[in-house]
């Protein structure tokens, strides 16, 4: 599969969005797919069962610890055991999708730039670094 532009996307986006036009609209979808993507994730633990959720208090409280920045990745828990089965995946993959599909409405409706976003957010993330922890 060739790699998308996010310009074609939110034109394709434009193009295909005739219902839900409004911004009310849009921001509800937008919030809505955000929650079946958390959903589908949850779906994937207690039904499936694929993943698992193994979360406890994560070990860098230390000031000592706090430091040593490069050291965070191998001290801290993701939380999560196991990978998604193909199914899990794919129903991820898809709900991610419809969650892409309602941020580049939400871009086309108040003329934001998804590319312009990304590189925004990149470059934020290469100048902070280790240190954009938020
Ligand atoms: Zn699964």
């Amino acid at each position: 599969m060739s790699l998308l532009d996010l310009k074609t996307f939110q034109s394709q986006v434009s193009e295909l969005l005739l219902r839900h036009r409004s911004l009310l609209d849009v921001l509800s979808k937008y919030q809505q797919t955000n929650s079946t993507v958390n959903r589908s994730v949850i779906k994937a633990i207690t039904e499936c069962g694929c993943i698992e959720v193994d979360a406890k208090k994560q070990p860098y409280a230390s000031s000592e610890q706090d430091a040593a920045v490069d050291s965070v990745p191998e001290l801290t828990h993701t939380h999560v055991n196991g990978l998604l089965c193909e199914t899990c995946r794919d129903f991820i993959n898809a709900e991610l999708g419809k969650n892409l599909f309602y941020m580049s409405a939400l871009c086309n409706l108040l003329s934001v730039d998804l590319n312009e976003v990304l590189d925004k957010e990149s470059r934020t993330c290469s100048t902070l670094g280790k240190f954009n922890l938020s």
